[in-house]
Parts: C-alpha cells; structure tokens; sequence
C-alpha cells in the first residue's frame, strides 16, 4: 500500500495562549542550520555561548546553569528528583495548577509534601510562609510558583529568600511564565533552584528547559545519601556533559540549542529591563481594552502578570464559542480555565514574540465584533 500525503501546511496563528508563544523570525531561521555532532569542538563553543547568555537572562552567576532536553516539566522534575530524598519536608505553595504538578512530582521521589493552600488566584504573604516553616521545622525545600499560568496571579518573591533561608531550607521557584518577561533576578532574591522553559517568554519553540541551581543547593546534591532515581535528569551527570570533561550523556538537539541561543540573543539585544517594560505596557494596553469591552479582569491590579492574563467570562456568553470563532475567523489562540476556573475565565498570554501592540488590538477588535455579532443574534 502507498500513502501519499499532502506537503505540510500549517495555518497562521497568533498564539496569545498560556504557550506556546509566536516564535521570533530569527529564532526559526537558526533552526535551519545543519546538524553537527554534539562532541564536535564548534558545538562545545555554542554551549559555552549559551550558557553565558542563559546566565545573563537569570541573573545569576550559577556555574549549575543550562537548559535541561525537554519541556518545563522536564524542568521541574530535574528540580525535585535532584533535590528530594525520600522523607525530606518540602512545603508547596498551592494556589493553581502548576502547584498540584510539583506536589505529584515531590511526592513521587518520597517527600513529605506540606501543602501551604490559597484559593486559586490568591498569591503568599512572608509571615505565613515563615508560619508553615517554623510548624514544620526541619523543612529541606520551600518551592513556589512565580507566575502562575493557569491563574495569571504573580507571586512576589523579594524578602522570602531570607526567610526560607532563615530556616535552614532551598528556596525553588517555577519561573516558566516570568523569565524574561517580567523581573526576575536570581541571585539578588536568594533563589537556590530554579526552572523555565523555552516556550513561553523566552520566544523559542517547546523542548528545552532552563534550569539554574546555586553552590549551596549544589553541595546539597553531592551529599545526597541516596543517588537521584531519575537516570536522564540527574544533574550530576548531566552538569559533567555541559561544565566538565563534555563526555556523552545523550544526544542534544542541536537544532533547538541554536534556535534557543538565537532567542537568548535576542533577548540581551533587547535589554532585559526594556524587554520587562514591553511586556508591562503590552500588557497594560491589553487590560485597558479588554476593560474597555466591558470585561473584568480576574486578578486585582497589584499582583497581575503582565505575561497572562486572565479575564472573566461573561454571563450569557459561550467559552467555547468565542474561542473557536477567534480561531477560525481571526487565527487567534487564547486559552480558558481548568481545574475550578473552568469555563469561568479566559487566559491571554502575551508572552515574548507574542507581546506586540498590534497583537492587542487584532484581539481586541475581533472581541468585539464577535460579542457584537452575539447581541445581533440574541
Ligand atoms: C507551561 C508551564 C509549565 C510546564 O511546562 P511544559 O513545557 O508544558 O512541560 C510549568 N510551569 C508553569 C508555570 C507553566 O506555565
């Protein structure tokens, strides 16, 4: 039998989702660059390369700073099955659904999780982190998420290092939503362990996943009394292919590396102050218009994310609806609600590439001709 497919055609879509993000033009065109081989002496060069970019982007001065192969979650597992030993206290800070994922994860390599809990939407204040920590003293891991995305609330991180420090924990944060849209700066905030991924703001495609870890968090790894239960996450392992002798751990995908060192680049260029500023004021215009329309945003103003937002639907109006007609009229993603948000809201990612002035108001109109066409039809 003979199959014969048609070329592959891919319709144009502006992806102001929860991720993927509009890839930059230069990022895709670094991607058509040949394949070397990942022993090759230019490829070792194009790693120290990005591993200089990628530590500018955090912030930090973290030797322990590479993407890990994989997508966020890939991220976030490096960052429990390194760190976790079986019995260790980690407090979680649940207030969405990324929460629940590291509280599976942190579980699965035999923590103790201790839940901290806020409705969905809310964020943590000090005190009561520094209240979880003294209840539950020795605590190995205080871990929370930066920007929420299936919320669209931002988590304050300044002044909780010193707490969570205070106490003899590893401060982890999930900073896939924030890094390199809104401010995040490692070192200065105390933050031992962290993780992104290329998707979101960093404007590259899915499948690598930043992960940044200081020398205190690092020594915690090499005392470990048991070897991590992860053979393709383990840091130790991973960091001798990426700092050390460059020996074989697996195969990396070169085309994703050069397209992520192009994005980095591109970043820098920018300036990442300027880059935070695009992505508040885009941001800022999004939430007037979308006020403008009648809708409410979900999050209050003092801890919204400019990278997503979130925004309620309202009555009488279809989820579903609106979001195919977007799709299908206007080539616009925007994403709604899980968990207990479900079909209650509507999540607009702004989000690197994706955050762009004449994005905003391509949504904005097509909203409005849609609830126009609506109320013609009711
Ligand atoms: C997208 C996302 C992840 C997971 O990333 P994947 O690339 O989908 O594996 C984790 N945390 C947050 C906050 C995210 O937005």
């Amino acid at each position: 039998m003979t199959i014969v497919m048609k070329d592959l055609n891919v319709p144009h879509r502006y992806l102001l989702g929860p991720g993927p993000s509009d890839v930059h033009p230069r990022v895709l065109r670094a991607m058509c660059t040949e394949v070397i081989g990942y022993l090759d002496p230019e490829w070792n060069a194009l790693m120290d390369e990005e591993q200089a970019l990628l530590r500018e982007v955090f912030q930090t001065r973290n030797q322990m700073t590479f993407p890990m192969s994989g997508t966020g979650s890939a991220g976030m597992e490096t960052a429990f099955c390194n760190f976790v030993e079986p019995g260790d206290k980690v407090v979680i800070a649940c207030n969405g659904y990324f929460s629940e994922r590291m509280c599976e994860m942190a579980k699965i390599y035999g923590a103790k999780v201790i839940r901290l809990e806020k409705p969905w939407g809310g964020i943590f204040t000090p005190s009561v982190i520094e209240d979880v920590l003294i209840k539950n003293k020795p605590v190995k891991i205080m871990a929370l998420v930066h920007a929420e995305t299936s919320t669209g609330a931002l988590q304050p991180l300044e002044k909780i290092d010193e707490i969570v420090h205070r106490h003899g924990a590893l401060f982890l944060i999930d900073c896939v939503t924030s890094l390199g849209g809104i401010p995040l700066k490692i070192d200065d905030w105390g933050v031992d362990i962290a993780y992104s991924a290329s998707q979101k703001c960093l404007g590259c495609p899915p499948g690598l996943s930043p992960v940044t870890v200081n020398d205190r968090a690092r020594e915690i790894l090499y005392r470990r009394k048991k070897r991590v239960s992860n053979w393709y996450l383990d840091l130790t392992m991973v960091e001798k292919y990426w700092n050390q002798d460059r020996i074989y751990h697996h195969t990396p995908s070169t085309t994703l590396h050069y397209g992520f060192r192009e994005g980095l680049r591109l970043i820098l260029e920018e300036g990442l102050e300027a880059r935070w500023i695009r992505h508040k004021k885009n941001a800022e215009y999004l939430w007037d218009k979308l006020e403008a329309l009648g809708l409410k945003l979900f999050v209050p103003a003092e801890y919204r994310l400019p990278s997503l937002s979130t925004v309620c639907i309202p009555d009488g109006v279809e989820d579903a609806t609106v979001r195919t007609q977007l799709r299908e009229t206007y080539g616009i993603d925007i994403a709604g609600g899980f968990g207990p948000l479900k079909g209650k809201i509507w999540r607009i990612g702004l989000m690197g590439y994706s955050s762009r002035h004449e994005n905003i108001t391509l949504l904005a109109e097509a909203l409005r001709e849609i609830f126009r066409q609506m109320r013609m039809k009711a």
